[in-house]
């Protein structure tokens, strides 16, 4: 049926249209129904990317190079890009996505699950959709409540949620058409990746892995919203059957890779798949990044025995059915939280003179690996940056790591400084690739962070916080003031221009902070990309000179996009600083701190002559510490909890990062009672502070405002230009 309603299109005129419209939708081959017209205009646009006129999906088309054909912006004129307009969002949370423009629109999420749709060339908004995600959900949420981007098919636009919904929107008025819950609500997962539209379903994963769920994927049909197929990417905990299609795959070969004894099967095992899900419309098959176990601790989540299948891994399955082809597992028996979600991109590469199907992939493990598609086998993988040291290499006979026997802290007792950290040598910020140089563009980074193995009551399994079976307090920054700086100035990130046929660095910028943007490529013989830093820069894509370095006032962390309308070439990406680092790590963030966090979309053009709206005012907080009046043994039991609970969201140390507030200078800090009433009773839940009572008592919230006094005092006499807190 499909082919024949194909047929179809291809002639045209009312009277078949109308032929396809009555097709019955059961009608079908291989499982999947007819598409009406504006479904196959939106295939045809994911499998070849069109004129570029169109950037038709987060990642471009279904390659997701993110690579435009368009030349109009190119080497030669890019430095007169200016401000074709701009809106300012309503949100100043961390702003991801990626900017979809079909038909002259564009299609944008934001924090907080939200989406809106504007008209492309002028800026006019046409709509917008609220999901109302209880605040209290942000608990959850690992890494802010951010969303990556949306997906557009015929006329829909589906978005995922924070709460886990999947939403169907109409394309036209932003209207509601279907909402299905994907996710067990009771449990700590999230969404925070863009769906993906496969033949008639969308695809959507979860997250949640630090806090303690099972990850899968499930395929959704995308008229109805109705349930197709579901993969588990971690076992069952009593390994039986699911009803699922991975079922047979767990029954004949994962399920023995996992210990009978350990805590995944109470944690669910974490292998959350939150953002790289790919679709091979060569093969017909669908990649997954598998994310991080949980706990990430392989001692404690599997005994210390197994691979761990499918965690860290790119995982192949049939487009129809969600049956498992292949998989290749880049960290077997994961214990360091380096997940395989990055985005992973399709691509055609000689190897050993043969044209070849290859995937590519830069997971937070620090090695690119070039995958071939049609049978998972590795061909390579070698370091896009340069400092690790939990591995020396691969052994591609095997396709396993070369580990250093020291970085399982859990065997040897001994706490390791890994580099990279669980965050990663490349986190969620897209790279892209150039056809035409043949180069990758990575935002990559180098962040240590110190593993211990679970030591004390405090780092057990707790129904609030991260459950990683690692000490988190034990990582924090060291009350060395040399120390301290130290560990700041080994933070790092750079754009790396990456050739997978040599395996080599080709070019590189290096960038003083380390969370840099996303990165867009063209046929101008350009790559895009902001900093945390406030900058959008262009470089030339086949030797990285600067071309283009534009004052954008607030941080850029995500992929820019680029489109045409009416023949004229614009490029639009969004502003705001947010994710993980930035609210984990306030000081070592440097200036990024300083900078102010501004959620606004902006959109180029050559010879744009708007004006960004005035700057706000920089305003110098207060700084007055309460005086230390705590006992030592208090501020130690403080620092304990702050770390256990705290400082995922407030940063090390406690100091802030910009966009959540910077709690050594709060208001309630000088005041018991009120702080209580945040941290123990939850009077700011609907902002995301939800209450702690599960897990804290009156006398904790007491010991953890007393350590915030603390550092509010040590931090003010010891670092006062690097921690000076800064306004929201
Ligand atoms: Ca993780």
């Amino acid at each position: 049926m499909a082919k024949r309603v194909w047929t179809a299109a291809l002639l045209g005129g009312a009277t078949l249209a109308l032929a396809s419209c009555n097709a019955s939708k059961n009608d079908s081959l291989s499982g999947t129904a007819a598409l009406d017209e504006a479904e196959k205009a939106s295939e045809t646009l994911l499998k070849t990317g069109g004129s570029g006129d169109d950037w038709g999906a987060i990642g471009f088309s279904y390659d997701e190079q993110r690579f435009s054909p368009l030349t109009d912006i190119s080497d030669k004129n890019v430095g007169e890009l200016g401000i074709a307009w701009t809106a300012d969002l309503e949100d100043a949370r961390g702003q991801e996505a990626t900017p979809v423009v079909v038909d002259g629109v564009m299609y944008v999420s934001h924090a907080w699950s939200k989406v809106s749709a504007w008209d492309a060339a002028t800026g006019k908004p046409l709509w917008k959709f609220d999901p109302k995600v209880p605040g209290e959900r942000a608990v959850h949420a690992c890494c802010d409540v951010v969303n990556r981007g949306v997906a557009l098919w015929g006329d829909k636009v589906f978005v995922g949620t924070i709460d886990g919904r999947l939403i169907a929107l109409d394309r036209k008025s932003g209207n509601e058409l279907w909402s299905t819950q994907t996710v067990d609500a009771d449990k700590p997962y999230t969404i925070t990746g863009a769906p993906r539209v496969v033949k008639d379903m969308v695809l959507i994963g979860n997250g949640g892995a630090e806090f303690g769920v099972r990850g899968y994927v499930t395929a959704y049909d995308a008229d109805t919203g109705k349930e197709r197929w579901r993969f588990y990417t971690a076992p069952n905990p009593t390994k039986a059957k699911d009803g699922a299609a991975s079922d047979e795959i767990f029954a004949t070969k994962a399920n023995a890779t996992w210990s009978d004894k350990g805590e995944w099967q109470t944690s669910g095992g974490g292998g959350t798949v939150w953002d790289a899900i790919v679709y091979d419309k060569d093969l017909d098959q669908i990649y997954l990044g598998v994310g991080n176990g949980n706990p990430w601790n392989h001692g404690t989540r599997s005994n210390g025995e197994g691979d761990n299948w499918f965690l860290s891994s790119i995982v192949a399955l049939d487009a129809a059915t969600g049956q498992y082809k292949w998989h290749y597992q880049e960290t077997p028996g994961e214990t360091w939280d380096y997940t395989a979600t990055q985005p992973i991109i399709l691509a055609e590469q000689t190897v050993n003179g043969t044209p070849t199907k290859v995937l590519y992939h830069a997971p937070k493990n620090g090695f690119f690996f070039t995958i071939d598609r049609s049978n998972g086998k590795l061909i390579d993988a070698k370091p896009f940056v340069d400092r690790i040291n939990w591995a020396t290499g691969y052994d591609l006979a095997t396709g396993r790591p070369i580990e250093n026997p020291e970085a399982r802290f859990y065997k040897t007792g001994k706490p390791f400084i890994a580099i990279p950290g669980a965050l990663g040598a490349h986190n969620w910020h897209p790279m892209s690739y150039n056809p035409a140089t043949g180069l990758v563009y990575i935002p990559a980074q180098q962040i240590p962070q110190g593993y211990l193995q679970d030591m004390n009551e405090l780092d057990k399994r707790k129904v609030l916080g991260f459950n990683v079976g690692t000490s988190l307090t034990g990582t924090l920054l060291p009350d060395d003031k040399a120390a301290f700086r130290a560990a700041v100035a080994a933070t790092t990130g750079r754009l790396v221009a990456f050739d997978p046929r040599t395996g080599k660095v080709a070019w590189a910028v290096d960038h003083p902070a380390a969370w840099n943007g996303g990165t867009m490529t063209t046929a101008g013989n350009l790559v895009f990309q902001g900093t945390s830093l406030g900058r959008f820069r262009a470089y030339t894509a086949d030797t990285g000179k600067q071309l283009l370095d534009l004052d954008m006032q607030s941080g850029i962390v995500s992929a820019p996009s680029t489109f045409r309308v009416n023949g004229v070439q614009y490029v639009a990406f969004m502003t705001s600083k947010g994710g993980a680092f930035p609210l984990v790590a306030g000081v070592a963030g440097g200036a990024t701190r300083k900078i102010p966090n501004i959620p606004r979309l902006v959109v180029l053009k050559i010879g744009g002559t708007a004006k960004l709206p005035a700057p706000p005012a920089t305003t110098t907080l207060a700084w007055n510490p309460p005086p230390m009046t705590a006992s030592a043994a208090q501020v130690a039991a403080g620092k304990a909890q702050f770390g256990r609970y705290c400082m995922v969201c407030h940063g090390d140390s406690a100091i802030g990062n910009g966009f959540t507030p910077d709690l050594r200078v709060s208001g309630t800090l000088a005041n018991a009672d009120a702080w209580k009433a945040v941290v123990v009773d939850g009077a700011l839940k609907e902002r995301g502070m939800v209450s702690f009572a599960k897990v804290l008592t009156p006398q904790d919230a007491e010991a953890i405002r007393a350590y915030v006094i603390e550092r509010s005092n040590w931090t003010k006499a010891n670092l006062p230009e690097a921690s000076a807190p800064v306004g929201r």
